[in-house]
């Protein structure tokens, strides 16, 4: 069954919907690696993270998703100037989505942003489990069995999804790229090696704190 899920912000400014939502319209995994970990400190929402500091993240297609409240308060950061694009709500720091250049169109929902809405459904009951467990090394602690070994059939399942929304025509309309120029909707920052250093320290396997 699918469904047209809500999404929100944790404040309620940045509203939007993932249309057409079900365990086979997406790719859910949970990201262990130390980019997402870094993204989260640097938001000040490590509190996302699990106690293995993972993101529990669901691959859409761009075209799945929208927002009609709060563009104004959309903003991306990329840890350095080839990163992912990590799209967020600059009013109380909410990861939005993660994103390439529409070239490789998908769009990586940390799933807390389908929890804030009224009613909101627990992300299991809308896209199953997580099929995945990904990037495990750079887990805090004891990494999560499956998780450190590239997953093949998970990376072949990745692969499968993206070329069929590719294929399909789900790249647009985007909700962060224009179509007609191709550039960022939102404004962008990069953060500088003394920034993305600093935040290292932070993220598995080790973290200083421990
Ligand atoms: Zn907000
Ligand atoms: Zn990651």
């Amino acid at each position: 069954m699918s469904r047209d899920i809500e999404l929100q912000c944790r404040c309620g400014k940045v509203h939007g919907w993932l249309r057409g939502a079900s365990p086979n319209a997406v790719n859910r995994a949970v990201c262990y690696c130390a980019d997402c970990q870094a993204f989260l400190h640097h938001l000040g929402r490590a509190d996302l993270l699990d106690e293995h500091g993972g993101s529990d993240i669901v691959q859409v297609a761009p075209s799945a998703v929208s927002f009609d409240r709060g563009d104004e308060f959309i903003a991306a950061l990329r840890l350095t100037p080839g990163g992912l694009y990590r799209w967020y709500a600059t009013c109380c720091k909410t990861p939005l989505g993660n994103t390439l250049k529409p070239r490789l169109p998908f769009v990586g929902i940390v799933t807390d942003l389908f929890q804030h809405a009224p009613g909101a459904l627990p992300s299991d009951e809308i896209f199953g489990a997580p099929s995945g467990r990904i990037w495990g090394k750079f887990a805090i602690g004891e990494p999560p069995p499956g998780s450190v070994k590239p997953n093949v059939r998970f990376l072949a399942h990745t692969v499968r999804k993206l070329l069929g929304w590719k294929l399909r025509g789900e790249t647009w309309p985007h909700p962060f790229f224009d179509r007609a120029s191709g550039n960022p909707k939102y404004p962008i920052t990069v953060l500088s090696t003394a920034e993305r250093d600093a935040l290292r320290p932070l993220c598995g396997p080790r973290p200083a704190s421990a």
